[in-house]
This record gives C-alpha cells, sequence and structure tokens, in this order.
C-alpha cells in the first residue's frame, strides 16, 4: 500500500524528520513549508494525507485545514494535525476546522506509522467506493462527500472486551457522553455478541484472561459479520510488539495505560465516524448497483441483468442436466394503447401488467422487463408442459380483467402473446434459447394474437 503524503511545518528539521521516517516506510513525500503552499499543492496534484502542522507564520494549520475541508476538490483528503503535547485546547479547534486525527510532538514512530497507514487504508477503500458510487450514477451523493462533521449525533454503539472489572467500569464511563456500551469480560462471549448488533467500534484489551487478544482481533476481522467493524486495542507500556502484530491483523488504532479518557474519546470518535462514513458509502453502492439492474419503471429486472444472468442459469442447467424454460411476452397492439390513453396510460399499463406478471410466476422465477413492452421469464427446473400452464395462467391474468388507468379512470381491455421455449439438449447457449422463444412469439402473433406458443427444441 503505497501513498503520496504531505508533509507541512515552517521549521525544516521537522520536515526533514518526518519525511525520513515515512520515506523508510517507501511513501511518496512532498514538502511545504508554509500553508498556502500546501494549500496549492492540493489543488494542483493527488495528495492521499496530510500531515499539518499548526504554528505556522502566514495562516495557520486551523485554517489550513478548514480551507481543504471547505474545497469539493480536497475535502475528502484526510488531514493529521501535528499538536503540542502542552496543548489539549488544539484538538479541539482542530476537530472543529474538520482534522481527521491527531499527533503530538515529539512524534512517536509507532504512533506515526498507526495514523498514517490506518488514514491511508481508509482513503484507498473510500476513494474507491465513491468511485464506483459515482460511476454507477449514484443519487444521495453530495451529502456523502463531508465525513469530517465534528461530534456524533447519535451515540456509538461500541463493545468493550475487558477481563478487568474496574478496567471496565472506568472506560465505560469516559465513553458515556459519546456511545453506548457493552463491556464483556469473556472473549467468545465477546465474539458472538459482536455478531449480534451493529456494533461500530469493539476495544479490545490486550489483558484477558487466559486468552491471546490477537486471537480474538483475527477472528473479529474474518467473520462476515463482523469483518468492517474498527478495532480500538488497549495495551500496557511495553507491549508494543503485540501492538504492532496487532495493526498488522486489522487492528485500527491503540491506545497505551495509564489511558487518558480524552484520548479514548478522541481516538474511538474518529472510528466510529470512518466506520459511519464507509457504511454510508456501501449502502450507497448497493443501491446504484440495485439502480443498474432495476427497470425504474417497473420494478423488475432489467435486459441487462437478464443477459448475464441467463448465461449463468444456461450454463448451471445444462451442467445438472435440468430442464430450463424462458418464455417472451410482448403486449398487443400496444401502439394503439398508448394513442387512446396516452403515453401515460401506457406506463401505467406497463406497471400493472408488471404486477400480474409477478403474480402469474414463481417466486424462483426470473421476470424482467426485456424492453418497451416485452417482458421474459426464465423458469428454472420447468420442462415445456409446465412453462405452457404457466405461459397460460400468465395470459390469462392479462386478458380476464381490463387495466385501470389512473391518469383518467378509464379502463382498458388489455391481451398479451407468449413464445416459449425450453433448453433440452445439452449445451445450447443462452442467445439461442432467447432466440427460440422469441420466434414462437413471433408464431403467435401471426396466429391472431392472445395465445401463446410453444416450439419444440
Ligand atoms: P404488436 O401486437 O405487434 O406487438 O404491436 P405493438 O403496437 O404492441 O408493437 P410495436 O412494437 O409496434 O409498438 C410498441 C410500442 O410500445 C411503441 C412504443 O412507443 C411503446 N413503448 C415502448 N416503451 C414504452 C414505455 O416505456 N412507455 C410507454 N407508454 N410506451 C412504450
Ligand atoms: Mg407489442
Ligand atoms: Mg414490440
Amino acid at each position: 500500500m503505497t501513498a503520496r503524503i504531505l508533509v507541512v511545518d515552517d521549521i525544516p528539521a521537522n520536515v526533514k524528520l518526518l519525511e525520513a521516517r515515512l520515506l523508510a516506510e517507501y511513501f511518496e513525500v512532498l514538502t511545504a513549508e508554509d500553508g498556502m503552499t500546501a494549500l496549492s499543492i492540493c489543488d494542483q496534484t493527488q495528495v492521499d494525507l496530510i500531515l499539518l502542522d499548526i504554528m505556522m507564520p502566514g495562516i495557520d494549520g486551523f485554517e489550513v485545514c478548514e480551507r481543504l475541508k471547505q474545497n469539493p476538490r480536497t475535502a475528502h483528503i484526510p488531514v493529521v494535525m501535528v499538536t503540542a503535547l502542552d496543548q489539549p485546547a488544539d484538538r479541539v479547534r482542530g476537530l472543529k476546522a474538520g482534522a481527521d486525527d491527531f499527533l503530538t510532538k515529539p512524534v512517536n514512530d509507532l504512533q506515526l506509522m498507526t495514523r498514517v497507514k490506518s488514514l491511508v487504508r481508509f482513503k484507498a477503500l473510500s476513494d474507491e467506493l465513491r468511485l464506483r458510487a459515482e460511476t454507477a450514477r449514484d443519487l444521495g451523493l453530495e451529502g456523502l462527500l463531508a465525513p469530517h462533521q465534528g461530534h456524533l449525533d447519535e451515540p456509538g454503539l461500541v463493545l468493550l472486551v475487558e477481563g478487568r472489572a474496574n478496567a471496565q467500569d472506568r472506560m465505560a464511563r469516559a465513553l458515556k457522553g459519546i456511545a453506548d456500551i457493552t463491556a464483556i469480560g469473556d472473549p467468545q462471549a465477546a465474539l458472538f455478541e459482536a455478531a449480534e448488533k451493529p456494533y461500530e467500534l469493539v476495544i479490545v484489551s490486550s489483558a484477558l484472561e487466559d486468552y491471546d487478544p490477537l486471537r480474538l482481533c483475527s477472528q473479529l476481522r474474518s467473520l462476515e459479520r463482523t469483518r468492517f467493524i474498527p478495532m480500538l486495542m488497549v495495551a500496557e507500556q511495553g507491549e508494543e510488539d503485540l501492538v504492532i502484530r496487532a495493526l498488522d491483523l486489522g487492528v485500527n488504532d491503540y491506545l497505551l495505560r495509564p489511558l487518558d479518557p480524552n484520548e479514548l474519546v478522541a481516538r474511538s470518535v474518529t472510528q466510529i465516524r470512518r466506520m459511519r462514513y464507509t457504511g454510508q458509502l456501501r449502502s450507497s453502492l448497493t443501491q446504484s448497483v440495485e439502480f443498474a439492474v432495476t427497470d425504474s419503471l417497473t420494478g423488475l429486472n432489467n435486459r441487462r441483468y437478464l443477459d448475464t444472468h441467463l448465461t449463468a442459469l444456461v450454463e448451471r442447467s445444462n451442467r445438472r442436466g435440468r430442464p430450463l424454460s424462458v418464455l417472451i411476452t410482448d403486449i398487443d397492439h400496444f401502439k394503439a394503447i398508448n394513442d387512446v390513453h396516452g403515453h401515460e396510460g401506457g406506463d401505467d399499463v406497463l406497471r400493472e401488467f408488471s404486477r400480474r406478471v409477478r403474480g402469474a410466476v414463481r417466486g424462483a422465477d426470473l421476470a424482467c422487463r426485456y424492453g418497451g413492452e416485452e417482458f421474459v421469464v426464465v423458469m428454472p427446473d420447468t420442462t415445456p408442459e409446465v412453462a405452457s400452464q404457466v405461459a397460460e395462467r400468465l395470459r390469462n391474468a392479462i386478458a380476464s380483467a381490463p387495466f385501470k388507468v389512473s391518469a383518467t379512470g378509464a379502463m382498458a381491455p388489455v391481451t398479451t402473446s407468449v413464445g416459449i421455449a425450453t433448453l433440452e439438449k445439452s449445451g445450447e447457449g443462452a442467445d439461442s434459447l432467447l432466440r427460440r422463444a422469441d420466434q414462437a412469439l413471433y408464431q403467435a402473433k401471426n396466429a391472431g394474437r392472445n395465445r401463446v406458443v410453444g416450439v419444440a427444441a
């Protein structure tokens, strides 16, 4: 995982020090000695992460951060503010300015690498998700471009895995203002619990009775239900080796005892916020994928979906030697329906037609809108005889009752013609199967419409 990191500090020695450490980890490093230079670098080149000093002549770090977060082109670049240890108020101002994380001077090596790697990983993931969501024509995306909003509106759902009762109490008290906490001493029970509720953070203490905390971390990362939950490890002084291994296993951040309650809160809030941000991106991505394979007028799957899925179904059917039937149905004289009831009225008919199609087939069948007023139903494990019965039921569901046109209240009689084909001889492909069904449909139209025709293989 490589990334381009911009180091901003007015003292050249500080820049050199951070640069050397980052280069040693094979990051690409850019440097700036004042805020304006930093802003123009971010505007002109792609930067993956910024380490930002606060006290600088000209515009200070807070202002640089604010300007970056206000500019849509740079708002998603993570900013780590480098604060002085004796200025806790800087953190509050930094959070207000939109900082993503903090480091204190003098910068500790392990902390530097933890924060940098965790943010680079986060940025890579969110870049990827944003890109995919955008290309898939996402709708609610604007709201997702600002992951940096300060406090938590809703308390975070936090699972605390800590064996000692007094330590549990202390941490629970510190986090009370920002989280709903479930504290568990037994790591096995904690693993089950983590999979039960939509936790947003798991805090793992290194002091677990008779249990390797690293094992718990790796189990959390490998379970489907828990693999995206951020993990924060709380370790003892001198356990740096354990922390390094934990970070390799995917732990997102760590704290050393004795715990500073403010630090615990800040680190927890950061992780919960990131979890929420990527969670939103993921669900918007799922939505856009659904958009991409769904016909918006009828809610049925669209042709793109059918094309991919039918290929897979045909292959499976050939492999297992099971029958597979498809039917194509096309509304009769639909042009005339549009002419009489208008395009809106035609749309009403298409929606109601889709409802009736769905009602006439099994749940396991795949119903798609194939084109304008043409629909395809794929029926796995279905012989020609059964397919004819389904097609007849469908034809009847359309013809037996007129369609209500909601715009005008008029009732429109509608009929449809159906062609069926069944995959029986092994080796036939999806295209050929659909072509045969289409030929059958053509015959049904020619024979007078409102009827079902099947073709022998
Ligand atoms: P046939 O019985 O031979 O199928 O006659 P038809 O009129 O149904 O067939 P044709 O293919 O000539 O016309 C289909 C019409 O469907 C033309 C097109 O304007 C209309 N159409 C296609 N998509 C939509 C749509 O989304 N909404 C509406 N209202 N009409 C559509
Ligand atoms: Mg038609
Ligand atoms: Mg047509």
